[in-house]
């Protein structure tokens, strides 16, 4: 089956993310891309992963969306329940392997749940 072009477009930003070490923004994600693309273009891309469970996304404290892809994601309610830490020194977003215990929220709607915690990670430390 040939590969219409806006499946070319969802396994270039598959690609980007399984190589990324970090999480990206949507901007760091269009400079990697090998192929010219709008930015709405790759928003609506991430927005259907996200939908789909594929990838989740955190708010940095600069107010931009970090995209990782879900590996290890224990996906509950919407819950990607690990926490990320951003270093205030690199910007780094990074997805650590610690579970965080959620609780269940009677009567309440959960949309979306973020983790974050702000400092200096361990390459900007030393
Ligand atoms: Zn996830
Ligand atoms: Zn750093
Ligand atoms: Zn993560």
């Amino acid at each position: 089956m040939k590969k219409t072009r806006n499946t070319q477009k969802q396994d270039y930003v598959i690609d980007i993310l399984t190589n990324a070490k970090h999480t990206m923004s949507v901007e760091a994600i269009l400079k990697a891309m090998p192929i010219k693309v709008n930015k709405t273009t790759v928003y609506r891309i991430l927005e259907r992963f996200a939908e789909k469970g594929k990838v989740h996304f955190v708010t940095g404290e600069d107010g931009k969306a970090y995209y990782a892809l879900c590996n290890d994601c224990n996906v509950k309610h919407e819950m990607h329940n690990h926490i990320h830490f951003q270093c205030k020194s690199c910007k780094k977003v990074t997805c650590l392997p610690y579970e965080i215990e959620v609780p269940e929220l009677k009567d309440f709607e959960v949309q979306e749940t973020q983790f974050l915690m702000i400092g200096i990670c361990d390459m900007c430390i030393s």
